[in-house]
């Protein structure tokens, strides 16, 4: 059964990609928590980082956050956070990152944009 990130990658339901390659597909967050908020979802259906496997290379979530934030203009910065597991909060069960930017973001461990 597809994960919801993989029915969005295949057009089955709704979603605004912004930036794609082999390896990954990035999404505007239906939710957002900053002025940009993008989910980098790998097209392989990979729980989370914890199932993630030691071999191979694991620089696309990296390598694509770093071509979005100059896609989206974030000069002044941008934030890339993984949810791993139930402590974290992760809701969807597919590996994703999320990069927020576009505003003065709030310290680690806070949430969305300074007040
Ligand atoms: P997690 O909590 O697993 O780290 O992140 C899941 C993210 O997926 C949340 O930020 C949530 O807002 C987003 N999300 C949940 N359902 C949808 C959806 O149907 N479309 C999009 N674009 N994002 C979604």
């Amino acid at each position: 059964m597809a994960t919801l990130f993989t029915k969005i990658i295949n057009g089955e339901i709704p979603g605004e990609i912004v930036y794609q390659n082999e390896h990954v597909v990035a999404i505007k967050d239906i939710q957002p928590m900053a002025p940009v908020h993008v989910l980098i979802v790998t097209r392989a259906e990979i729980p989370g980082l914890s199932e993630l496997p030691d071999a191979g290379d694991h620089t696309h979530i990296l390598n694509a956050a770093k071509k979005i934030g100059e896609q989206l203009g974030l000069t002044s910065g941008y934030r890339l956070v993984i949810n791993n597991g139930v402590d974290a909060g992760q809701t969807v069960p597919h590996l994703h990152a999320h990069l927020l930017g576009g505003a003065k973001l709030g310290g680690f461990g806070e949430e969305g944009v300074e007040h």
